[in-house]
This record gives structure tokens, C-alpha cells and sequence, in this order.
């Protein structure tokens, strides 16, 4: 009997040993984190990952932090896996991660890209991590998916509440528009009627975990003047690190995509039910080691993808320079690799080749530098979706017009920041949006000359921004081709036709043959 009581008396100690440094006096660590396409990390697994994710989440539990982890939505689609698991392995090893620390998600657009509920329903009944929504709601007709959608979520920290409200982007602002997901585009109004009745619960502390544009998030971070609860929102959508902090407040944070930058927000309670935030801004590099747990689960989905693509690591050509295709740079600026797949549009169609096309850096997935090797994989990564094009015939004025949209808005990395063929372009930023071209020219003789107003010119574009994506809005009252020659297969023929040769491809941009310039104050000339 005795002994019974001593063991159960020594099991209770245990627990409480386990159990109090974690949840009472150690605080809260979040890691955040948005807009991951791979299981893997990027550059050759030297950055970025959730592998090295595990192993922060592991080193604050050591310290006995509760760790909790948040996701800005993006996920399942798109990638190269996503074309073969719609979106599972992600679902996979995300749950792993919910299995060390519980991980609160909210979708992104890209949760919806499939037209049709199966796939959406089949990744939310396989997750185990908890799918956070306040502005939409699931309408998949599948009862079980549709039910785990959590809104006016809380979640316990000893004795404190936490409660997190999220929202996310409608399709009238870039977001996908599906019958299968009902999205409220008022988010404001969402967010302040959700912390109200988070506060209303009592809780200690409330956080936003988003998917809008960080314009909307600022938005909503002045929220905190009326609501002093509301300690922070962090979001996805944008793929480069995103910080804003003003008194009176909540600060606003966001990675940089595939984990290459996640935050550390560390939340400690005082007695007089106030709390301290501590935000730190985590660069993954190969200084944080991976987590051999997690790598298992890693090598597991590049062992199936290799069953399903043998010819992936298949070597198909050479790049004469490292052609950098980081979403961050993409997005943003021209780049070697960008510059190639706009130059192989040109050719979709026969001789002789269209004078001008173009293409929004966003459909460019692969996030990484390609050099040396090209691999089919570079291919197959830089390709997360299909991307069928369409010519048609546009003047030189209508041109101009149809590009002012890959201009707009601020100067930070934006998906339909245009990779160009057959013309150069010189933008001033300071000038109002859709009046920020200053010059577009077309090549004449050995040089350039500006675009003729009247002239009729053969664009090639994505069917994707031929049907208005990404802002750009293109006449149709003029002969258009059906979508057909597929991006991808034109890339891959073109390095395959150079290693033919025995040539690599790809040219460095330097200031002579750059196609893109911002001006810097509006001052210096365009191009010399
Ligand atoms: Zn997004």
C-alpha cells in the first residue's frame, strides 16, 4: 500500500516537474512562418526549411518556453510536389511540426488553387495542425473538412488566454475566387468584431495570423490604440521579410517564403496581467543544423518524387552564369533566368519570332539560384503550375498601358513584377501609379528606339495574365491565339537545344544590356 502511494506520489511530482516551467513561469515563444512550397530547404539545402525550424522549436522547449508555431497560409500549391500530392506532403510535414510544438494556420490564396473542394477537404481532414479562419469559411460540402475550419480561436498558457483572430484575401484582391470557400472581403471590420469578442472571452493576449497584403495588416495593427490586447499580427502573401512597428500599435511581421526568414516573438506575462513582446528576426542559414528527425520524414518524400520523376537529377544543360531566381529578386528586378524564359515566349509561335513578350515573375516558383547544372528539376521547380501562352496584336500605346500594372504600388517584391523579351523599360517609382513608365523601347538597328504609339506589335503572354491575372488588362477586341505551347517544354527545349551546341546558357545583366531601370529620384537618364 505504502509503496503504491509513494509511487503515485512520485509520479505527481514528476508531472509537475514536466509540466509547471513549460506553461506557468517560462513563457510563450511563437515562431512564425509563411509561404512554404517545399519539405526541403532551398540552395542546395544550405537555406531556409522546417527542418531548421525543429531544431529552434526544440531549442526553446529545452529552456521550457512554450513554443507555438504560426503559418501565413501558402502551402499546397503551388510546387513540383503539389502536381503529384496536392498539397499532402506538405500536410505531412507539417504535422510533424504540430507534433512538437501546435501550429496554428491560416489559408492563403494558394490553399484555393484548385477549381474544384476535393483536394482543399482532403488536406484539411489529413492535418493535425489546427486551420484558423474569422473572414471565410469552408463550403466543400465535405461536413468533416468543413467543420475544423476554427474561428475566435484561443488556445491556454497557464493561466492566460490567448486568443487569435485571422483573415484572409478575397478574390477581388488577388486572392483566388472558388465556390468552395465564402470569404468576407471586409477585413477590417472582421478583425476589430473578432477581438472584441476575443476580449470579451477574457483573453490575455490576442494575436493576427493573416494572409492579406501587408497594407491591410498595417490597417488592422492600428486596431490596438481602441484594443490593447492585441499584441501582434503576423502574415503571409508577401514572400520578403516584412516588419512595421509604430506606438501604440501591434507590430506587424512576416517571413521571407520557403522559411528562408522566420520571426521568433517571445510573449512573457507580468503580475499586473500585462505582457512584454520580443521580436526577433531569424535568418536560416546552415548555422542552424537540421533536425535528423525531421530529415527522415525529408528523405521519405524525395525518395517518392525520385519513384515518380527518375529523370529528375537528369542533367540537361549548363548555365553560363549563377542565374538568380530567389523569389525575393525575382519579384522585383530582372534577372538572368527571368530574362530567359521571356526571351524562349517570343519563339512560341514560329517565325518569325513575336516582337514582345512578357511574364509575371510570380509564376516563377523555384526560389533558388540555378548555376552550373541545370537539372530537369530546375525546370520542373521554376514550373509549379502550367503556363500555356497566347500571342495577340497590341500598339505600342495599349502596350505601354498593359505594363504600367507591373509597376504599381511600392518598390518591395510583388508577383506580377514583370521578367520581359523584345523591349527595355525605364520606371520612375516616385511618379504616380500607372504613370511610371518613362520609356519603353524597341530595339532599332543596333540600338533603341521608343515604341511607336500607333504600330502594331505581336506580344506573347500567359494565357493567366491574357485573362486580366495579376492586374494586367489586355485588349481583346483583336485576334488572340488559343493557350497552347506550354512554358516549360519551351524552356527545357532551349537549354536542351544549347547543350546540343555544347553552349550554356544565360547572360549576365550588366548596365548595358539591362532591361529594366528604376530611376533613383527621377533624376539620372534612363539608359545610356
Ligand atoms: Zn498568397
Amino acid at each position: 500500500m505504502n509503496k503504491i502511494i509513494a509511487l503515485i506520489a512520485a509520479a505527481l511530482l514528476l508531472s509537475a516537474c514536466a509540466t509547471a516551467p513549460a506553461t506557468q513561469s517560462e513563457g510563450l515563444t511563437f515562431f512564425h512562418l509563411n509561404d512554404t512550397y517545399r519539405v526541403g530547404a532551398v540552395e542546395d539545402g544550405t537555406a531556409g526549411g522546417f527542418s531548421r525550424v525543429v531544431t529552434l522549436m526544440r531549442e526553446q522547449q529545452a529552456r521550457g518556453r512554450d513554443v507555438r508555431i504560426l503559418h501565413g497560409g501558402d502551402f499546397l500549391y503551388p510546387s513540383l510536389e503539389s502536381q503529384l500530392w496536392d498539397g499532402l506532403q506538405m500536410v505531412d510535414a507539417m504535422n510533424f511540426m504540430d507534433a512538437v510544438a501546435h501550429m496554428y494556420v491560416v489559408s492563403g490564396n494558394h490553399e484555393f488553387d484548385r477549381r474544384g473542394p476535393e483536394q482543399l477537404a482532403a488536406a484539411v481532414n489529413a492535418s493535425e495542425f489546427d486551420w484558423l479562419g474569422d473572414n471565410y469559411r469552408f463550403r466543400t460540402g465535405d461536413e468533416s473538412a468543413d467543420s475544423a475550419l476554427r474561428s475566435g480561436f484561443t488556445f491556454q498558457h497557464g493561466d492566460k488566454t490567448v486568443g487569435i483572430f485571422s483573415v484572409t484575401l478575397h478574390g477581388d484582391h488577388g486572392g483566388n475566387s472558388r465556390d468552395y470557400v465564402e470569404i468576407d472581403p471586409d477585413y477590417l471590420a472582421v478583425a476589430e468584431r473578432s477581438i472584441a469578442a476575443l476580449e470579451e472571452r477574457g483573453a490575455d493576449l490576442i494575436i493576427g495570423v493573416t494572409h492579406v497584403h501587408m497594407w491591410t495588416d498595417v490597417e488592422m495593427a492600428q486596431l490596438k490604440t481602441k484594443h490593447p490586447k492585441l499584441a501582434f499580427i503576423v502574415g503571409g502573401h508577401e514572400h520578403e521579410p516584412q516588419f512595421y512597428k509604430m506606438p501604440n500599435a501591434a507590430l506587424v511581421m512576416k517571413g521571407a517564403s520557403n522559411a528562408r526568414v522566420i520571426w521568433q516573438i517571445d510573449v512573457d506575462f507580468n503580475n499586473d496581467s500585462g505582457y512584454v513582446v520580443n521580436e526577433s528576426r531569424i535568418v536560416l542559414d546552415e548555422a542552424i543544423a537540421l533536425d535528423p528527425e525531421y530529415e527522415v520524414l525529408a528523405a521519405k518524400w524525395r525518395r517518392r518524387l525520385l519513384e515518380k520523376f527518375p529523370f529528375l537529377e537528369a542533367r540537361v544543360g549548363m548555365a553560363a552564369e549563377k542565374m538568380d531566381a530567389r523569389e525575393e529578386i525575382i519579384r522585383s528586378t530582372e534577372t538572368s533566368w527571368g530574362n530567359f524564359v521571356a526571351d524562349q515566349m517570343r519563339g512560341a509561335f514560329g517565325d518569325p519570332q513575336a516582337d514582345l513578350a512578357f511574364i509575371n515573375s510570380g509564376t516563377l516558383r523555384i526560389d533558388d539560384y540555378i548555376e552550373d547544372d541545370i537539372l530537369f528539376e530546375d525546370i520542373g521547380r521554376t514550373f509549379g503550375f502550367s503556363s500555356f501562352l497566347r500571342h495577340t496584336t497590341l500598339t505600342g500605346a495599349e502596350f505601354k498601358t498593359v505594363m504600367e500594372a507591373g509597376y504599381r504600388g511600392g518598390p518591395e517584391s510583388q508577383g506580377y513584377f514583370p521578367q520581359v523579351s523584345g523591349f527595355r523599360v525605364c520606371v520612375d517609382r516616385s511618379r504616380k501609379e500607372f504613370d511610371r513608365i518613362v520609356s519603353l523601347q524597341v530595339p532599332d538597328g543596333d540600338g533603341w528606339k521608343e515604341i511607336e504609339a500607333d504600330r502594331e506589335y505581336v506580344v506573347v503572354v500567359p494565357d493567366f495574365l491574357y485573362g486580366g491575372g495579376d492586374g494586367y488588362d489586355i485588349p481583346k477586341d483583336r485576334f488572340a491565339s488559343r493557350p497552347a505551347s506550354e512554358l516549360k517544354y519551351l524552356v527545357l527545349d532551349a537549354i536542351l537545344r544549347a547543350q546540343g551546341l555544347g553552349k550554356p546558357v544565360g547572360e549576365p545583366v550588366t548596365p548595358e544590356n539591362r532591361r529594366h531601370h528604376s530611376l533613383r529620384e527621377g533624376k539620372e537618364p534612363c539608359f545610356n
